[in-house]
């Protein structure tokens, strides 16, 4: 019988593109969703799917005592602005609905845990690309919470009670290529989904948060991972604390920078027009260059970025937007 995977947050983003990858490897996949920003059309027929929340114990131990073998745990409340006003929010959802998660697992003897953390663990770059090794120093309570959790999953390790993957997401783009997700969600913060939303006329323009950053042209520089690379790695993940039972915290990015003003400028020109948008002041938080060196990944896992066109991972979104 194949394995069971318990996927929690499987309807957002990431993970309705993770519960694709785990299907088509063969998995049998359960997806559990509160549903609060995630939505019921990302999840595929071949899922089992549980309405359910992380702050319900009891609903999370009935889904986890089905003869679960692992959990990805992508769950999260993740504005990074919206953190910093209503940490308590945060608190609740990330830390409070992790550690019931931690808690369900040890409960039903799930030993496996794969789970999406950020690159916000780290705060501000002391040197770039940064590597694992790099100081963990979260400038905002998102990332904090990230911190909290991953803290507490190597604690739950040293005590035998479970492995896990931290999987630290730089920047994370476009859709599934074939078209049968896209993994929408409601109220998008992030640069790609609300250029799309200019593109799309859903909104007038958008912003471009500071011009006189010290980068090439100005604007901040990030390192935008493609959603299937990100998914790939949860199930290449999987398969190796399988094999080890050992744990692990691996960046995942492609080590290129993509200046803010790169990226409209590549979308204006797959799209074929142009785009409506003013420069804004700076975000506050920001810092001007954030990439990754994911090398640990490639050695571990065996993972490598398949999908490092800029121009390529803007055709999956608007390849569907259309
Ligand atoms: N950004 C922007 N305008 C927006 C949203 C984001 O200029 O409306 C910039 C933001 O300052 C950052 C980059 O786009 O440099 C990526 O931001 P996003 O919020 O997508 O991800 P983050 O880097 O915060 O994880």
């Amino acid at each position: 019988m194949a394995d069971r995977i318990l996927v929690i947050g499987g309807a957002g983003y990431i993970g309705s593109h993770v519960q694709k990858q785990l299907i088509e490897e063969g998995y049998d996949v359960i997806v559990y969703d509160n549903l609060s920003s995630g939505d019921e059309i990302n999840i595929l027929e071949k899922a089992k799917f549980i309405k359910g929340d992380i702050l319900d114990e009891k609903s999370l131990n009935e889904a986890m005592s089905q003869n679960i073998k692992a959990v990805v745990h992508l769950a999260a409340k993740k504005a990074v602005g919206e953190s910093m006003i209503s940490p308590d929010i945060y608190a609740k959802n990330n830390l409070t609905g992790s550690i019931n998660i931690l808690n369900a697992m040890v409960n039903n003897n799930v030993k496996y845990i794969v789970f999406s953390s950020s690159a916000a663990v780290y705060g501000m770059p002391e040197y770039i690309p940064m590597d694992e090794k790099h100081p963990i120093n979260p400038i905002n309570y998102y990332g904090y919470t990230k911190r909290a959790i991953e803290e507490n999953m190597e604690w739950f390790n040293k005590l035998g009670k479970l492995n896990y993957t931290a999987l630290r997401y730089f920047n994370a783009v476009g859709y599934a290529f074939d078209g049968t997700i896209r993994g929408k969600e409601r109220n998008p913060q992030n640069l790609m989904p609300i250029i799309m939303e200019a593109a799309t006329g859903k909104r007038d323009g958008f912003s471009i948060f500071g011009n006189d950053y010290e980068t090439r042209d100005g604007t901040c520089i990030r390192d935008y991972i493609h959603v299937t690379d990100l998914a790939r790695a949860h199930s290449l993940a999987l398969k190796k604390m399988f094999e080890e039972n050992k744990s692990y915290k691996l960046n995942l990015g492609t080590g290129i920078g993509t200046s803010v003003k790169e990226i409209v400028d590549a979308t204006e020109k797959v799209i074929g027009k142009k785009l409506k948008y003013t420069y804004a002041p700076r975000r506050s938080g920001d810092p001007a260059v954030l990439t990754a060196k994911a090398d640990e990944a490639q050695k571990i896992l065996g993972w490598k970025p398949v999908y490092t066109d800029i121009e390529e991972i803007i055709s999956s979104v608007w390849n569907l937007e259309i």
